[in-house]
């Protein structure tokens, strides 16, 4: 039993991901072909977004707004504590500092009374994480960043497809980063990742600094970095966009299924992951809490099911970061949850046989 089986969907889309594969590899425009504006404009449709770019990676996603919106030394971005290491690394990268908070127990998503307190007359910009597909508190976050004057920049790298009342996962905010990394919902062959703005002029910024901040070819008007995603990727992308809507409703429907065989499980420290009413994840990870992690994630081994931990430190224990970005807020819920998170298998192809045995190992586990 695989943890995410990726071969599955692609027997399922073999015939057209091959023959726009083929095509990439006949017209020969392996960089910046075609398929990459007509993969944007998909995404950006999608998305309900004006502009959508294609870049390298989820990681790229998240620098190349950072630099278009001059964030850099001296400058403090709020993030959450709880999250894969892309987020603060990324903060580090453009030479600011990650101002690290805890997170909202009942999601692992970022706290908003969190943020309030930790807002400096340095504090530029705001990171929330939509963490294992679901968006954080974007109304209030929003209305907190509006009231500083600050930049919302989503890390919505686990959340392609997700909403929040009326908006769409990455179009939530003044610009949201997506990565197409073949374990998230929505992934290519290889590295990935995409921007989203409505903005015009910061699109105009981020499309320049995607290719080396060139306005025209061999004219560079800015700092810039090799950030665009290959065509042959664009090509998988558009491929795998035609039944991603359906993948959506099959992660949901298995979701639910783990939660409603789950809610029998009334042991003190077990609990099931909680979408909030007015928003839908698209479970890039169905993550449970257990009291006994070791313990749990043995039994589970030995049942022959595959479990992952999402994330075993948060972002500040990290050896490099400990050292260099010193946690100064309250992170205990944070800790709390890097201790006892476990993922179970998810993916929109699983069957029920398969997730039948993965339920009877967590309740045998449980008992
Ligand atoms: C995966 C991920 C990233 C980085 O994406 P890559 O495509 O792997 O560079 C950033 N943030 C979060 C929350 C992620 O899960």
């Amino acid at each position: 039993m695989p943890f995410i089986d990726l071969k599955a969907q692609y027997k399922a889309l073999k015939s057209s991901i091959d023959s726009r594969i083929q095509k990439v590899l006949d017209h020969g425009a392996y960089v910046n072909g075609p398929e990459v504006a007509e993969l944007e404009t998909k995404l950006a449709q999608h998305t309900g977004t004006k502009y959508a770019l294609a870049c390298a990676s989820g990681t790229d996603a998240l620098v190349i707004p950072m630099m278009a919106l001059g964030i850099g030394p001296g400058d403090e971005v709020i993030t959450t504590a709880f999250s894969f290491i892309a987020t603060a690394e990324t903060i580090c990268l453009v030479g600011a500092k990650p101002i690290y908070v805890d997170i909202d127990p009942a999601t692992y998503n970022i706290d908003i009374k969190a943020i309030e307190k930790a807002i400096t007359p340095k504090t530029k910009a705001i990171i929330p994480v939509s963490l294992y597909g679901q968006m954080a508190d974007m109304d209030e976050i929003n209305a907190l960043a509006k009231k500083h004057n600050l930049h919302v920049i989503e890390d919505a790298a686990q959340s392609y497809g997700a909403s929040y009342k009326d908006r769409k996962s990455s179009n939530a905010s003044i610009v949201g980063a997506t990565s197409f990394f073949p374990a998230k919902p929505l992934g290519c062959y290889g590295d990935g990742g995409a921007i989203f703005t409505n903005d015009e002029k910061l699109n105009k910024a981020m499309k320049e600094i995607r290719e080396h901040g060139s306005e025209t070819r061999y004219y560079h008007t800015r700092l810039g970095v090799n950030g665009r995603l290959d065509t042959i990727q664009c090509a998988i992308l558009l491929s795998k966009l035609e039944r991603y809507d359906w993948e959506v409703e099959q992660r949901q429907k298995i979701a639910d299924r783990y939660n409603s065989a789950f809610a029998a499980i009334k042991t003190p420290g077990f609990v099931v992951p909680l979408v909030k009413s007015d928003r839908k994840s698209v479970w890039a990870q169905y993550t449970l809490a257990v009291p006994n992690r070791a313990d749990f994630q043995k039994k589970l081994t030995d049942a022959g099911v595959p479990t992952s931990v999402h994330y075993p430190r948060t972002m500040p224990d990290q050896p490099w970061y400990k050292e260099n970005t010193p946690c100064t807020h309250d992170i205990s819920k944070a800790r709390h949850a890097a201790d006892h998170v476990i993922s179970l298998p998810m993916y929109p192809d699983m069957d029920t046989a398969t997730q039948d045995k993965i339920i009877a190992a967590v309740i045998s586990a449980m008992k």
